[in-house]
């Protein structure tokens, strides 16, 4: 996915265009039927029910925070001296339960964002009634604040204080881009900066995190399947299951070897035609002595593999802007895909030479090196990807099997340098322009309906305390 873009459509002279979200544009919506609108439109009053939908999520948020207390106090879940008792705070979680149809633990969370998006930072509960953010924007803010409240707070009131100070401008500048992002992305830069401010609790949560959710769990899934789900540090996770797609390589690869050896006559019964995951979880029972015994085993049998394989392939990575890595600062780095890291531990890995090491640009977030700085043609190739990570269109998040494109065209431009070349899944490379997606610029994507979205360069490292590095006309370096 981009990792930000943001609606630039001009608007079209529609009634509901402009009504800010509530009643008033509820009611200049309701007296409309979305089939008798042309497809541009439709798509506006599409938007304008979604924002709608936020305000009116916003509105229940509102209503379980208003709730909250005196429930908590008719359930016992606040003593009359004031004292939080875990076991009447399950008994209101009940209470909302039962009123909106939730698991409890789902109704509590629903109760909790509530409180944080009205009472804790009503900033960004306004933001949502406003329309300028999602419903699940706003979630993915107060989510991200929420985890680190939890931490054990300091005794001193200056230090707490001036921490609530820098939790608050953090917030105010996430807010002024905060629009742009997809969810998940925003939460992962709102826990950036949070880590900025509050190292020593994020530390302390990683370290509660580890001693209470390591561990491997199963669940069972319909038609006899079952997942075994394991958690732990997630550098280690990534590291793991690296090697397992290494080995899973591996034993395939020596599997094609003893099947085509011209001396060996070749058994029908033998042909495999196991899928990715097939070989991921053979290689994983390998491992252990086992074969799986869902399919016919591998004629691959584990003593006939070499067992001097060597740790081959491992493509983790570890982003940390440049100086943190000459130690002048401490900002957070980043594991792709895993969000932020501890600075101690993003130097740490930056150093080591299993991992491959990115390093930023300190102003902008933007990819500075990948590594080994190699830059003709394939080095070029590299970089891009290394850069971009993801498919450039909106909303789409494919990161594997993309191609470099060039946007604008390459027969618009006839160049090819850095700041013309993006990613592109296939389908967005190949079939874009015959459905009626253009690309008149970089950045820029026009749509069959007409709409117009601007995305904003994929930053390695987040850079929360620079939102304005992320517009739109910031030179990309190099
Ligand atoms: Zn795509």
């Amino acid at each position: 996915m981009a990792d930000a873009w943001f609606d630039t459509t001009p608007e079209q002279d529609l009634p509901w265009e402009g009504v800010m979200p509530g009643p008033d544009l509820a009611a200049a919506l309701a007296v409309i039927d979305p089939h008798t609108l042309e497809v541009e439109a439709c798509m506006s009053y599409a938007k304008a029910c979604d924002q709608l939908s936020s305000w009116s999520q916003a509105q229940v948020g509102l209503a379980l925070a208003a709730a909250r207390e005196p429930v908590l106090r008719a359930t016992g879940g606040i003593t009359v001296d004031g004292h939080v008792s875990s076991r009447g705070e399950s008994w209101a979680w009940d209470e909302f339960a039962a009123l909106l149809h939730l698991a409890p633990m789902t109704a509590a969370t629903r109760v909790h964002r509530g409180k944080a998006m009205w009472h804790d930072h009503p900033r960004i509960g306004r933001a949502v009634q406003a329309g300028e953010l999602t419903w699940a924007q706003g979630c993915a803010l107060v989510d991200a604040m929420q985890s680190i409240e939890t931490s054990p707070t300091n005794d001193d009131i200056d230090v707490e204080a001036a921490h609530a100070r820098m939790m608050s401008t953090a917030l105010d500048q996430m807010l002024t881009t905060a629009g742009r992002y997809a969810p998940g992305r925003l939460k992962t830069r709102m826990l950036a900066a949070i880590i900025r401010i509050e190292p020593t609790a994020h530390k302390k949560l990683h370290q509660r995190s580890v001693k209470r959710q390591t561990g491997i769990e199963v669940w069972g899934l319909s038609h006899g399947m079952a997942t075994l789900g394991i958690t732990g540090v997630a550098v280690d996770i990534d590291a793991l299951k690296s090697l397992i797609h290494s080995h899973a390589q591996d034993l395939r690869f020596k599997h094609d070897e003893l099947v085509n050896t011209p001396h060996t006559p070749i058994d029908p019964d033998s042909a495999d035609e196991r899928t990715v995951g097939q070989w991921r979880l053979a290689a994983m029972l390998e491992v252990f002595g086992l074969a799986p015994i869902g399919m016919p085993a591998s004629p691959v049998d584990p003593a006939r593999v070499d067992g001097s394989r060597a740790i081959a392939n491992i493509d983790v990575k570890v982003v940390v802007d440049l100086p943190t890595i000459l130690g002048l600062v401490h900002t957070p780095g980043e594991i792709p895909g895993y969000g932020p890291i501890d600075p101690e531990l993003a130097t740490f890995l930056a150093a080591n030479g299993e991992w491959t090491r990115w390093i930023t640009e300190p102003v902008t977030g933007h990819l500075l090196d990948d590594g080994d700085r190699r830059f003709p043609t394939a080095g070029l190739a590299r970089f891009i990807r290394a850069r971009d990570m993801r498919c450039a269109a909106p909303a789409c998040g494919r990161n594997t099997n993309l191609d470099i494109d060039h946007i604008p065209t390459w027969a618009a431009t006839h160049t090819t340098n850095a700041q013309q070349l993006t990613l592109s899944c296939i389908r967005h490379n190949r079939s874009r322009d015959a459905h009626g997606w253009n690309t008149p610029a970089p950045h820029t994507w026009t749509t069959p309906t007409g709409r117009t979205y601007t995305t904003v360069p994929h930053q390695a490292l987040p850079r929360s305390d620079n939102p304005d590095s992320a517009s739109d006309d910031e030179p990309i370096p190099f």
